[in-house]
């Protein structure tokens, strides 16, 4: 059997993987990537919508999930390497639909635990069924409103 010599294996080629193995680049270090699959990007990168997060989920975040910290440093840093990697990056800004009371009680709930960890927290208000309605008429009536995120951090 043949045997590796490397000071760094990567397994996986995904997104992650990937961009470890390119920060890895900038050191003296032997860094070695390997993939199961014909190509890197085959496993649930290919998949992605290529989204960022800051929108609603950005409200679903809590203090204390390790993923919620790292996520929430990661954002201002996507756009910057997009620049880097010449990868078009849009900010778009979101729009989430409140169906009910019970919905519009959670996203105020949401917002408030989310505006007392994230002081520069993007823009995320609650907009009423006619607002909702001149920014997306395809929506039914049915809906009480919306959450609008601008995207832009404030
Ligand atoms: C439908 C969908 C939409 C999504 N949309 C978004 C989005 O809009 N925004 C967002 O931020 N995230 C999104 N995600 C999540 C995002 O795609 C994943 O979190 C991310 O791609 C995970 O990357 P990864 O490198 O950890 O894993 P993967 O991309 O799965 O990479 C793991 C790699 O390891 C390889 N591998 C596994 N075992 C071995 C082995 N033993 N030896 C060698 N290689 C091995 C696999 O073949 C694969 O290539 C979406 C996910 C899905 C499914």
């Amino acid at each position: 059997m043949n045997r590796l010599g490397t000071e760094v294996l990567i397994i996986g080629g995904g997104i992650i993987g990937t961009a470890v193995a390119r920060e890895l680049s900038k050191y003296k270090v032997d860094v070695t990537l390997v993939e199961k699959e014909a190509d890197c990007g085959w496993g649930s990168t290919k998949a992605s919508f290529t989204l960022v997060c800051q929108g609603c989920d950005c409200l679903e975040f809590r203090k204390e999930y390790q993923r919620s910290k790292y996520v929430w440093e990661s954002i201002p840093l996507m756009e910057p390497l997009c620049r880097e990697l010449d990868v078009p990056f849009k900010t778009i800004g979101e729009l989430g639909i409140i169906r009910n009371d019970e919905q519009l009680l959670k996203f105020g709930k949401m917002k408030a635990r989310a505006e007392q960890w994230i002081p520069n927290l993007a823009a995320h208000q609650f907009i009423d069924r006619d607002t909702l309605h001149q920014m997306e008429p395809n929506v039914t009536r049915e809906f009480i409103g919306g959450e609008h995120g601008s995207g832009e951090a404030k």
